[in-house]
């Protein structure tokens, strides 16, 4: 159990001062999706808030679907939203609990209202509800069917259960004041006719409860002490309120509602995400540029990444939006801590020591980690002819460039230091297709002969033992910050960014790798963090993904040498 940390926001104060009061014995918070897609970030933020709160007040938070829409819901839903919380490290109490268990209570308590006057059979259709419904600025219009008696009520509502009208034909409505500047107050309707196979009930149900008569009463019943939701329920408060002072409800929630997460260069609207994976825009929900927990997870992220970015944005009640560095900085700063080291070529061009004996090899020892010198050291192979980025070589070195160029000495990485000599080009493209350089002996395995300073190093693999591999790596889903809010006609999709994913189909790599396993993070030098993917990788055919580039002060560094070099090249 971590400890409470009442200051840190509003809702641990609150929390705090209920505790502090007496109002609460307990805190039991929980969990409650509507199981009609996959968890994203955005749910990461209430899924951390609910249990992370439970566990540092010392109460306890479940689970619940909020399973009341069975057109929209399965249990493929269900089985994810529970592996992705349990993938974030937290462990709900007891089973996990169904609005759908509560669906007989709940008509029940419908009864209560309908026996008090207070809910009535309304004969209009979706259209004309809406359209009686009024604006922000003008009253709605009272149903034709307001004025039932209280028997017809109970009648009409109890063969609407029993089967006898079709869908859509009536509805139960509370009967509120169709006046109120609070839209949710004006008669909203509590049952539907729905003859829809309901994945947990299945066919024992013909009418089902709107998603506002069963998530307070679904707190209520579970003794929900702080019932946590994103703001936009704000104004839903009042008519949960409402039902819980007409019913014989156990226990009264305090809804507390906080801001949502919105990621930038990305979309956390279920409906959305199920567009592009419908329309085939991304492979699937797990697709790696997805902000879905399943497929961040695939790309490489780890639960203390997405904990520790949650636990750094905060709570507030205003709606803002995160810089998605923000998110992958937490990622950096994890991977950096954890993963193993490795050397690979993504765009390799060959380059040969002249002076290195052709049937010679040696290897040089690296260290698998240098934030754990614990985790030891690997032997990495080096021979004649090695692949080096084609990047790094220029032809004609700007000033300030200390990688490989004519004449100009370069350590490469635990190795030794080499001079290029000469390169030969393509006589059409003019690209460099071969780097010929010599080695000094002296130099081997990292010591420095004398005081000559070599600036630069560059990592390499060597061609002979390489091992060949497709690396896949991926940019923003989206070109723009406020990724899917568009002007009325306008198409949010437009908003993609067609280079999101760039795939490299020979990469060299350091065979070390040979050995990694999906799911385990490794540092390819200078190029970022990278993951073995488990979905695309065959026998002798394996598929990186780079969960994020690196971005520390050298990478930055070299950043700047590189535009410093492109503007004197142009
Ligand atoms: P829907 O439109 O289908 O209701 P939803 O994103 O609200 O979509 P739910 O399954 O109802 O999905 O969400 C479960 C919980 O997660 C709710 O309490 C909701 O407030 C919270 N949640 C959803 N999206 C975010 C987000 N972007 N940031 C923070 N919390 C979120
Ligand atoms: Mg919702």
């Amino acid at each position: 159990m971590s400890e409470p940390t009442p200051h840190r926001d509003f809702i641990r104060t609150r929390v705090t001062a209920d505790l502090k009061a007496g109002v609460v014995d307990r805190v039991v918070t929980r969990f409650p999706p509507e199981p009609n897609g996959y968890p994203h970030v955005g749910h990461a933020k209430a899924i951390c808030l609910a249990f992370g709160l439970a566990e540092e007040f010392g109460g306890m938070c479940r689970l619940r679907f909020d399973d009341t829409n069975p057109a929209a819901e399965s249990q493929e839903y269900v089985d994810a939203i529970q592996e992705d919380v349990r993938w974030l490290g937290f462990t709900w109490e007891g089973e996990p609990r169904f609005a759908s268990d509560y669906f007989e209570q709940l008509y029940a308590w419908a009864l209560e209202l309908v026996d008090q006057g207070l809910a009535y059979v309304c004969d209009l259709s979706l259209e004309e509800t809406r359209a009686y419904r009024g604006t922000v600025t003008k009253p709605g219009q009272n149903s034709p069917q307001r004025e039932r008696s209280v028997e017809e009520n109970r009648d009409l509502f109890q063969r609407m259960r029993a089967g006898e009208f079709p869908d859509g034909s009536r509805t139960l409505r509370a009967k509120i004041d169709m006046a109120s500047p609070n839209m949710n107050l004006r008669d909203p309707v509590l049952y539907r006719i729905l003859g829809a196979r309901h994945h947990r009930t299945g066919d024992t149900w013909c009418i089902y409860p709107m998603y506002d008569w069963a998530h307070g009463q679904s707190d209520a019943i579970e003794c929900v002490t702080h019932s946590l939701c994103t703001l936009e329920f704000e104004n839903h408060r009042a008519l949960y309120d409402w039902f819980l002072d007409h019913i014989s409800a156990p226990c009264r929630p305090k809804q507390i509602e906080f801001n949502r997460l919105n990621v930038s260069y990305t979309i956390t609207s279920k409906r959305k995400l199920a567009a592009l994976v419908e329309h085939g825009t991304v492979d699937g929900w797990d697709d790696p540029r997805m902000p879905t927990l399943r497929g961040m997870r695939r790309r490489g992220y780890t639960p203390a990444s997405i904990r520790n970015f949650v636990d750094t944005i905060g709570l507030s009640k205003v709606d803002g939006m995160i810089d998605m560095h923000v998110l992958e900085d937490h990622l950096r700063a994890d991977l950096n801590q954890s993963a193993r080291r490795a050397m690979a070529v993504l765009d390799p061009v060959k380059l040969v020591i002249e002076n290195y004996p052709e049937d010679s090899e040696e290897t040089f020892e690296a260290l698998e980690n240098p934030e754990d010198e614990a985790v030891g050291t690997r032997a990495v192979p080096f021979s004649r002819e090695l692949w080096v980025e084609r990047d790094d070589f220029r032809a004609e070195a700007p000033r300030k460039w200390h990688r490989l160029a004519p004449g100009k000495e370069v350590r490469l990485r635990y190795a030794c230091y080499v001079t290029v000599t000469d390169f030969e080009t393509d006589p059409e493209t003019g690209a460099v297709t071969l780097l010929r350089a010599t080695w000094d002996p002296e130099s081997r395995g990292g010591s420095t002969p004398d005081e000559r300073k070599v600036r630069g190093t560059i990592h390499w693999v060597s061609a002979r033992h390489a091992y060949a591999a497709e690396v896949r790596l991926y940019d923003h889903l989206f070109r723009v910050p406020h990724a899917g809010k568009v002007a009325e006609g306008e198409d949010w999709t437009e908003q993609l960014n067609p280079d999101s994913l760039q795939v490299v189909t020979q990469a060299k790599l350091e065979p070390s790798l040979a050995a990694a396993e999906p799911g385990v993070p490794y540092q390819f030098e200078r190029l970022g963090y990278f993951t073995l993917d488990a979905k695309e990788s065959k026998p002798g055919a394996p598929v990186f993904l780079r969960s994020v580039t690196l971005r520390d002060s050298w990478a930055k560094f070299e950043q700047r040498l590189t535009q410093e070099a492109a503007r004197k090249d142009s």
